[in-house]
């Protein structure tokens, strides 16, 4: 198949197709370069450039203060789920408080356990998941003085995410994991300690983690970590203390240009995705006696819509169908089943419009 599918997969997930235009004809040979991306030392003029760049941009759509670091990680998310306790709870003779609001921040607790004391300070788990705590909740589930809250802006999983960056006193650090729903919108990166988040959703291909540090931070994690899992080092050395993921570097440096100049910043980013993304909750409304959401309104994710049919074998005919119709990776995550449409910034409007109607000419056919 040549042709470009409506791509709904949860990551790595739809590019800009301008995006991929640029890096198809730069691919042989850079503009003043003579050489591709995969091929050019990480230290040479262009890729200074680019790193350069794309960290501007960066700064640029979230509005990033003077104090916080922009460090670019391999190891994807699930390696700060490791670092982020080793710079920040080990040594301290602190807890940190984690918020579990779905399968990913569950993840996060377990690692951080293996570094020192990580509650778990709220867990949707028995509700099933369904969504993010109210302020007050989470204020009252987190423990006196903790090394930092965590908490993960969107469960990519199931789909639920904080309607808004949840408001914890000043003095407490907090920490998310942002992967899923990073530079969907505007949010208020000054109220994190650490905001981390994998690229392959919404920045740009699997292999670059970006990790925004607050100086604070920074100043206390312990000596003698090991060089590539100290935030130091990346602080330090610009993110080039060894090799970086360059192609996925240039590739993010394209998305980012791609947010600021084609759709005008995140404000813009953010009323398309609520625009989308409404197309796909109305129908779950409109249809209640077919199709279930998985997320409580309040915490209903602009990124991934999950769904259940009244039957899995209406599940597997939904999604069937729907691939042969040309809109694929529709499946819920493997542990949880279901229907996930999983719409990122790069998803046209135009993709969540003939998925609409295929849901409800779907539910039609069969009720
Ligand atoms: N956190 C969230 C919210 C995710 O969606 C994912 C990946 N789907 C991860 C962490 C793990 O990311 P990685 O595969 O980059 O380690």
């Amino acid at each position: 198949m040549t042709e470009r599918t409506v791509n709904f997969s949860a990551g790595p997930g739809i590019l800009p197709l301008s995006v991929l235009r640029q890096a198809q004809t730069d691919l042989i040979s850079l503009p003043g370069v003579g050489a591709s991306a995969l091929e050019v030392s990480h230290r040479g003029a262009w890729f200074t450039d680019v790193i350069a760049e794309a960290e501007a941009n960066l700064r640029a759509l979230l509005a990033i203060p003077a104090t916080h670091r922009v460090l670019f990680t391999q190891g994807g998310a699930t390696m700060q789920f490791t670092m982020v306790p080793m710079n920040l709870l080990r040594a301290t003779g602190r807890h940190a408080d984690f918020i579990v609001t779905g399968s990913w921040g569950a993840k996060a607790w377990t690692e951080a356990a293996k570094e020192g004391t990580a509650r778990l300070a709220w867990t949707g788990k028995d509700e099933g998941y369904v969504r993010a705590p109210e302020t007050d909740e989470l204020l009252a589930s987190i423990n006196a003085n903790p090394a930092y809250v965590h908490i993960t802006t969107n469960e990519t999983i199931q789909g639920v995410e904080y309607p808004e960056t949840p408001i914890v006193p000043d003095d407490v650090a907090l920490v998310a994991d942002g992967s899923s729903d990073f530079l969907s919108r505007p949010i208020d990166v000054g109220g994190y300690a650490v905001l981390y988040a994998g690229a392959q959703k919404n920045a740009g291909p699997a292999g670059v983690t970006i990790v925004i540090v607050r100086d604070d931070a920074l100043a206390h994690v312990p000596e003698g970590l090991p060089a590539m899992l100290d935030y130091r080092t990346y602080a330090e050395h610009g993110s080039l203390y060894n090799t970086p993921p360059v192609f996925s570097i240039y590739i993010l440096l394209l998305v980012t240009r791609w947010l600021r100049e084609d759709i005008g910043g995140l404000e813009a980013m953010h009323e398309r995705n609520r625009a989308k993304a409404a197309q796909l909750y109305d129908v779950l409304d409109a249809l209640p006696a077919f199709y279930r959401g998985h997320a409580d309104r309040s915490s209903r994710s602009l990124m991934n819509v999950t769904f259940r049919l009244p039957t899995v074998e209406l599940e597997h005919a939904f999604i069937a169908e729907a691939a042969a119709a040309g809109m694929v990776d529709l499946a819920g995550h493997r542990s949880v089943g279901g229907v996930r449409a999983s719409i990122y910034n790069a998803m046209p409007l135009d993709g969540v419009e003939r998925l609409a109607a295929f849901m409800r000419a779907f539910a039609d056919g069969r009720s």
